[in-house]
Parts: C-alpha cells; sequence; structure tokens
C-alpha cells in the first residue's frame, strides 16, 4: 500500500478553499515536489499530513493510519513519525546547535543514554559535526539550513516534509540542501518538498505535483511552470 493516500481532500477555511477535491499517492522512497505559486494550498497540503489542520472532507492516509479519526493522544506520535523542516519551528537563538538538536530528540522521548554521539551523529549528516557549539546566529544561512534539516532527521524519520526549505538561501546553499535531500532519498527516505523555486526543481527532475489555486493541476515529473512551448 502506498505510504501516504489523499483521496479526494478538501480544505476549506472560513471564506476560503484552499484545497479542492485533491487525489493522489506516494510511495515510500519517492521524492516529490509540491510547486505552484504563493496561496495555491502548498503549505495547507503539507499541514494535513502532519495534521497541524484537518480535512473538510476526503481522507488522508499516512503509513496505514486515518488522519481524520485519529485519536487526539496518537497525534504527537504521528508528528514524531515525520522529520519536519518548517519556517514555523525555527531553531532556538538562545540556544547552541549541540542543544537544539538534542532538545529534539529528548522531545521524542528517548531517554538523556548516549545522546551526545546522536547529536553529532545528526549533525555529521549534514557536514556540520564541527558547529555543535555554535549558537545559530553565528552561523550562515546555507548552514541554519542544515540544522533544520539536522534536527528533522535528529526523530530518525521515514519521511522528511519540508516547507520552502531555500526560502532565504543563496543558489549555492540551496542546492547542496538539495542533495542532502537526494542523498536521504537515495537511502530510502520518502521526501516531500513544497517549492517555489522553480529553477532548482526543474535541474532536480522529480516528480511534481502542481497545484493552482488549490487544485491538483498536473502530476508529472515536470511543473507546468516548465512546459513552456
Ligand atoms: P507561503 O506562501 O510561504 O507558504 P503563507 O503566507 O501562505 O506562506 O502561509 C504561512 C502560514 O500562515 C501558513 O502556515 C498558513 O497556514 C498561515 N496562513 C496563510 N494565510 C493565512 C490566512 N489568511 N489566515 C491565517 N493564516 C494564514
Ligand atoms: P501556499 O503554501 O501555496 O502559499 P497556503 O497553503 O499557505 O498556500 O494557502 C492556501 C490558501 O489558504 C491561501 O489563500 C491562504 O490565504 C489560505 N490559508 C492558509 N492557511 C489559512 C488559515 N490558517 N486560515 C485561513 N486561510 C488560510
Amino acid at each position: 500500500m502506498a505510504q501516504i493516500i489523499f483521496d479526494h481532500v478538501t480544505k476549506e477555511y472560513k471564506n476560503e478553499v484552499a484545497l479542492k477535491d485533491i487525489s493522489f499517492t506516494v510511495d515510500k522512497g519517492e521524492f516529490v515536489f509540491i510547486v505552484g505559486k504563493s496561496g495555491a494550498g502548498k503549505s495547507t497540503l503539507l499541514n494535513l499530513i502532519m495534521k497541524q489542520e484537518d480535512v473538510t472532507s476526503g481522507q488522508i492516509i499516512v503509513e496505514g493510519r486515518r488522519l481524520d479519526t485519529m485519536d487526539a493522544k496518537r497525534v504527537p506520535l504521528h508528528r514524531r513519525r515525520l522529520g519536519i523542516m518548517s519556517p514555523e519551528v525555527g531553531l532556538l537563538k538562545d540556544r547552541s546547535i549541540y542543544d537544539n538538536i538534542r532538545l529534539a530528540i529528548l522531545a521524542t522521548g528517548n531517554a538523556d543514554v548516549r545522546i551526545r554521539s546522536k547529536v553529532i551523529k545528526v549533525l555529521g549528516l549534514v557536514g556540520l559535526a564541527g558547529k555543535y557549539h555554535a549558537y545559530p546566529d553565528e552561523l550562515s544561512g546555507g548552514e541554519q539550513a542544515r540544522v533544520l534539516l539536522s534536527r528533522a532527521l535528529a526523530v530518525q524519520p521515514e519521511i522528511l516534509i519540508a516547507d520552502e526549505p531555500t526560502a532565504n538561501l543563496d543558489p549555492d546553499s540551496a542546492w547542496d540542501l538539495m542533495q542532502l535531500f537526494d542523498e536521504l532519498n537515495y537511502r530510502g527516505m520518502t521526501i516531500l518538498v513544497a517549492s517555489h523555486a522553480r529553477e532548482l526543481v526543474t535541474i532536480m527532475k522529480k516528480r511534481c505535483i502542481t497545484l493552482v489555486a488549490g487544485r491538483l493541476a498536473v502530476d508529472a515529473r515536470r511543473s507546468i511552470y516548465d512546459q513552456k512551448a
């Protein structure tokens, strides 16, 4: 069975249809970009998977679990199974990189055993093992993004969800981050990335789900924005 299933999902806010009748599936190990203009519904789609929001109608199933009937008690557990990179959960500025990662690991209910080696290991995955004592403001934008990725990986997720991860990055750093995503994907992790970085998405040649005003316009290896005549 597919790892993520959207079955005729509609999401309405008070006076706004954010997503309209969206259906698609994602298999384990796929790399999928969610693309579209600002306001197209990308963040809403990811927020639904994380169960930060609930569907208005339709159904979402993640790893065999229905989200609409999921017990409130189970929601934190569900979120911990996802690696989440979102602009809404930034780094703690008054904590070192080490503490930022350590706190994320502790939040998963992991006991404090051998935590140091775990922190160094996930920082190593993004090439920042040597920077664990630094504070967020002492790092470049690209390094901060890699710390956010590292924190997302700290929970050892099956699925990585990233909302506009390259938004504030220079082209080189954005490219480096994409290479890290590619590597993780190569090792079997499912990756979902919402992005309007059109050129970067084009170069990556991955599956693209294109949203236009809340509707699924195209699901293909290219976004409709790339399909110039
Ligand atoms: P982006 O285009 O980068 O995804 P948005 O400005 O659309 O950013 O959304 C940022 C966050 O603000 C999202 O999590 C979304 O849920 C929330 N948001 C967006 N629009 C509204 C709105 N009209 N009212 C309340 N919250 C909103
Ligand atoms: P994107 O991520 O593609 O920029 P969003 O998912 O953030 O798009 O937003 C899709 C639509 O839903 C937008 O019109 C936005 O204003 C609206 N929206 C998003 N979140 C909220 C919210 N919490 N409350 C009300 N409207 C929202």
